[in-house]
């Protein structure tokens, strides 16, 4: 019997499946059960529930808080400082209702037991910033995922999803997704009437500075694989400001977060003669963006930008300032905390290459560059927004709604709106829930139809790396370069190269052009190819091999995106060599993609910015 044949098939009907259990995927599963108490609500994840995800290891902060009921914020002015960060680019519609509705999530996870700071004055949650409040965080998703289990028919754990199933009856509707147990190698088809994509960012797909042993280490979670991209791109869902990758600036080799540092502990940086150097760029930032340097706050690609010109300058490095304000006791305990509860790679760095920052001011760095929607950049699917907010442009069904019938999506999953953040994630899975609960009950006796054909011919593509291994080993007589195949970890290093090398990673100094773009997109197309040779030693490395085949396809549209923006629209994000400048009369407009898997065509188009708030 072929290996295809005698592997077991597990089938899973559902009225609403979650794909991905972090933040949006636990509000999302939690806020399901709410609004359909009689319906059957799956979680599907590939890690567990319990430590999955961007929030595994623990936050210091929850960073979209509004404090509504002490009126410290309102929604507009979430959307206002969105706004400006992002130079001027965000859907506001969808910005402003996770800014309506976010306090009342957190307010759950008080609820719930999650321990928060608060100020021993006012008795209100502690501010670290504007939007974020503190919390000992270490267990923050254990709290959360329980809250999502108890609200699930089932959750199936360690099921990584590789394909979204379609209808055979209804054009462009969704019928569920398929995908494998990374333990058992077990096949699984889940068929559903409504789909929410909650599966996060994407790391690795730029080359990370840390190679070799050290590649896990990367700020993004390095098990971000851009499924939450994939599965709707592969389906033909548009995509939005997938070209908006993130950078940071953060401590050097740990990532460590360095909010807590400037809010809190107001901490600030200098280059390596002890000057400031931000103002020196004034000028030189104004002549490529305009007034979005008056801005306050100074947007962070503007904030990058400094940095990196002053680093090419020969002037670096660039140190956080810590000295001082580690002399007060209080301080000292909250700056190690804050990595003990979130980053504890971070204290380990300091301590192996002897940085105590009572003593020693320790240097920053600039990331490779990331894809993500819910932190400080947007890229993600267009969804339809709230029917009493959203413009008709912007509105084609439900709420959070792909422009795929039944699909929908939360968190990084979603574009156009930026610092959502853990807490906005997790709201925002609560509003893709409840619209997708809307959906199913307006089908009533309408089911999906998923033919046989359909799954095994999906079986059959996600088990052939496992074949491919199997036949092509025998060609090798030691080491790990076949003839015939390729191993994930080859494929991955490839696609990085490509991407650092044409679209604008850290050894391009973040520079790419048309010409770049133009050939790095050929030898993503020679990369693709190659992916059906791809080999699979094991189940762990069959999970390997789809998360490669995400990534790909997201680099795809990272690279047609930032073809099609002809603009430098966040200088320290990256830059278009040939059109260094930002320009607003042709490129105040999001960006949309669409994929046509058939024949691998993508479509790109213009879509208008509307400023809802003023
Ligand atoms: C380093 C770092 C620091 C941050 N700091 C803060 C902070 O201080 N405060 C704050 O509020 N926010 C912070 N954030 C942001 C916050 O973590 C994210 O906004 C949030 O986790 C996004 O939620 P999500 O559900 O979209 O993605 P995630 O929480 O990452 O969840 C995605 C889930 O999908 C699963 N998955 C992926 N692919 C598949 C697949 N193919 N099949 C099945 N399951 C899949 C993953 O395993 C994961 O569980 C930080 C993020 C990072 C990376």
């Amino acid at each position: 019997m072929s290996l295809f044949g005698r592997r077991k098939t597990v089938f899973v009907d559902s009225d609403v499946l979650v794909v991905g259990g972090g933040m949006a995927g636990c509000g999302a599963t939690y806020e399901s059960r709410y609004w359909g108490r009689d319906l059957k609500i799956v979680c599907v994840e590939k890690a567990n529930i319990e430590r999955s995800g961007a929030v595994a290891q623990g936050l210091y902060a929850i960073n979209c808080y509004m404090g509504m009921q002490w009126n410290e914020n309102q929604p507009e002015d979430h959307v206002r400082y969105a706004r400006n960060d992002l130079m001027g680019l965000v859907r506001e519609d969808l910005g402003y209702d996770i800014a309506r509705h976010v306090d009342s999530t957190v307010h759950k996870f008080d609820e719930w037991g999650l321990p928060m700071m608060k100020d021993p004055e006012t008795g209100r949650y502690l501010r670290e910033g504007k939007w974020q409040i503190m919390i000992h965080g270490e267990s923050y998703k254990p709290i959360v995922a329980e809250a999502a289990r108890k609200a699930a028919t089932e959750v199936y754990n360690r099921v990584m999803v590789t394909h979204l199933l379609m209808d055979e009856t209804k054009p462009n509707r969704v019928a569920g997704a398929v995908g494998f147990n990374v333990r058992t190698g077990d096949f699984y088809v889940f068929r559903s009437k409504a789909v929410i994509v909650a599966a996060g960012g994407a790391s690795h797909i730029f080359k990370p500075r840390a190679v070799g042993e050290g590649m896990g280490r990367t700020w993004y979670a390095p098990w971000s694989s851009a499924s939450a991209y994939a599965l709707p791109i592969m389906v033909g869902a548009k995509m939005t400001q997938m070209e908006n990758r993130i950078v940071l600036t953060r401590f050097k080799d740990g990532y460590g977060p360095v909010g807590a540092y400037f809010l809190h502990l107001k901490t600030y940086t200098e280059n390596a003669y002890g000057d400031e150097y931000e103002s020196k760029w004034y000028e030189q930032t104004k002549e490529l963006v305009g007034d979005y340097i008056d801005r306050q706050p100074v947007p962070t690609c503007l904030r990058n930008h400094a940095f990196l010109e002053e680093m090419k300058a020969g002037r670096g490095p660039i140190r956080m300032v810590t000295k001082e304000a580690f002399q007060d006791p209080h301080k000292e305990t909250v700056g190690w905390e804050n990595f003990l509860g979130m980053t504890i790679g971070q204290a380990v760095v300091w301590a192996s290459q002897n940085i105590d920052p009572k003593y020693i001011n320790p240097e920053l760095t600039t990331s490779e560059p990331y894809v993500m929607g819910s932190h400080a950049t947007c890229s993600g699917a267009w969804a339809s927004g709230p029917e009493d907010y959203a413009p008709a442009d912007y509105q084609w069904g439900y709420n959070r709604m792909m422009t795929v019938d039944g699909l929908f999506g939360a968190g990084d999953t979603v574009g156009g709106t930026a610092h959502k953040f853990s807490s906005g994630s997790y709201t925002e899975g609560r509003i893709a829930a409840k619209a997708a609960v809307n959906y199913v009950n307006d089908l009533k006796n309408d089911r999906v139809q998923v033919s046989e054909t359909q799954y095994q011919n999906l079986k059959e593509k996600i088990f052939q790396p496992l074949e491919n291994y199997r036949i092509g080993r025998n060609e090798i007589v030691a080491g790990t370069v076949s003839p015939s195949y390729i191993l994930p970890m080859h494929g991955l290093q490839r696609l990085e190269k490509i991407m650092d090398e044409y679209v604008g990673g850290i050894s391009a100094n973040y520079i790419t052009n048309d010409p770049m773009l133009t050939r790095g997109l050929e030898l993503l197309d020679m990369l693709k190819e190659d992916l059906s040779h791809l080999a699979a030693e094991d189940l762990h490395q069959l999970q390997r091999a789809w998360e490669l085949h995400h990534r790909v396809l997201a680099s795809e549209s990272v690279t047609h995106h930032t073809k099609f923006r002809t603009e430098t629209r966040w200088p320290g994000y990256y830059y278009r060599g040939d059109h260094p400048k930002l320009d607003d009369t042709d490129w105040h407009c999001f960006t949309l993609s669409q994929y046509d898997s058939e024949s691998g065509d993508w479509t790109m188009e213009k879509a208008p910015v509307y400023h809802i708030v003023d």
